[in-house]
């Protein structure tokens, strides 16, 4: 409140000259000069009592509409021209995000971004923080999250050259997934229950892969360059220590990726998944259970993630342009004989755990997509020959609560 007020009359007091200046009986013209700080910040002769009771005053005990007038009044020059900067610099640094053609202030290169954000040193860090409990990569879950990326990497519009890494995390208490710029994927199982098969994988990946194609971490670190400028500039005028600088530009850094931010990786993330041949009406489906299970319990990834939005709402909207894509790519006729497939072995696939289904699901759609079903029929023999479908104890246990 004291702020907003505060903010109000300094606003009123210099730059609606055309106003009655509520300080109109001061001498204010002396205030006008030059005066540089000695000893330390001080601030004696803007108003005749000021001068009178403190003529040795500390600059942080004076009031912030005070401060305000008097740095317009001494520095006006240097202010207007850090603005013109400031908008020259924004408008230079603008520019547009693929697929959704959003305008947006990005000082940062994709290299440049990896540098920042991807770095070794920050995936090792990952690493280490998740040690003894990463899958190997033969396993089950590992396989179908690369299987899933690699589908998803030639519609990323040159991301696939990026070093890539998939990391799938043993902790059934997390449903999460991450991307770090450059492609180090982590993955943990708690959120591979909530995607049930494969076409949930890659909506979970289409989206977070989606942040990177559109740069949102650059865009977020550019975004800081304001909140650290609005902070020291507030800094300057409430509290010269800096320590309300850092709470400001903390709170600032500290938010969820943005909803924009959000609605963008959901919408490049649906294209994409229907590009890959991913059924983009399961996005529909797995935010449904993702909805479900936020009931439940507390869900790590709506933390970073906001759910503020209606997310299903949106990508009902966006359906129609991705099944279109979907289409083009001649996925409709192969996922039809994945369905079909998938149909007459419900009862196995029902049984199973739910990484055994994705696995299902994944061979049998890679299979009919080269409308062999003779070898689909000889693959599930050989798999049930081989006792790769689970007993009725083992899929009991292999479920997990969603
Ligand atoms: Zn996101």
């Amino acid at each position: 409140m004291a702020f907003r007020a505060g903010l109000r009359t300094a606003f009123r007091t210099t730059f609606r000259t055309k106003r009655p200046r509520p300080f109109s009986s001061i001498p204010c013209k002396q205030a006008r000069r030059y005066r540089p700080f000695e000893n330390g910040p001080q601030y004696s002769k803007l108003t005749a009592d000021v001068a009178e009771t403190a003529p040795q005053q500390k600059w942080s005990r004076i009031a912030p509409v005070y401060k305000a007038q008097y740095v317009w009044r001494n520095y006006r020059g240097v202010v207007i021209s850090i603005g013109a900067g400031g908008v020259v610099f924004y408008v230079y640094n603008l520019e547009e995000v693929p697929v959704t053609h959003r305008r947006r202030f990005n000082i940062f290169s994709p290299e440049a971004e990896k540098e920042v954000a991807g770095s070794s040193n920050e995936y090792k860090q990952q690493l280490e923080e998740y040690r003894g409990k990463i899958l190997p990569p033969n396993h089950q879950k590992t396989k179908i999250v690369t299987r899933v990326v690699n589908r998803l990497l030639p519609t990323t519009g040159g991301l696939a050259g990026d070093d890539w890494e998939i990391h799938v995390i043993d902790a059934p208490e997390i449903q999460n997934a991450f991307v770090m710029p450059g492609g180090k994927v982590f993955v943990f199982t708690g959120i591979l229950a909530i995607c049930q098969n494969e076409d949930g994988v890659a909506t979970v990946l289409g989206h977070e892969i989606a942040h990177n194609v559109a740069h949102h971490v650059a865009e977020r670190i550019s975004g800081q360059i304001w909140a650290y400028a609005f902070a020291f500039g507030v800094s300057i005028f409430f509290d010269f220590t800096g320590g309300l600088s850092n709470q400001i530009a903390q709170l600032l850094l500290s938010l969820p990726n943005s909803r924009t931010q959000e609605e963008e990786a959901d919408h490049i993330g649906l294209l994409m998944m229907a590009e890959a041949c991913y059924d983009p009406r399961q996005a529909v489906a797995f935010w449904e259970r993702m909805a479900k299970a936020e009931k439940v319990t507390q869900l790590e990834f709506l933390s970073t993630h906001p759910s503020t939005y209606n997310r299903i709402d949106h990508i009902k909207q966006w359906l129609p342009q991705a099944l279109d894509r979907y289409n083009e790519k001649g996925c409709s006729i192969t996922g039809q004989y994945a369905k079909d497939f998938t149909g007459a072995l419900g009862r196995q696939i029902q049984e199973a755990p739910e990484e055994f289904a994705a696995e299902f699901n994944s061979v049998s759609s890679a299979l009919t997509k080269s409308l062999r079903p003779f070898s689909t029929i000889l693959a599930v023999t050989t798999a049930r020959v081989m006792n790769l479908l689970p007993g009725p104890a083992d899929a009991a246990s292999g479920r997990k609560p969603g």
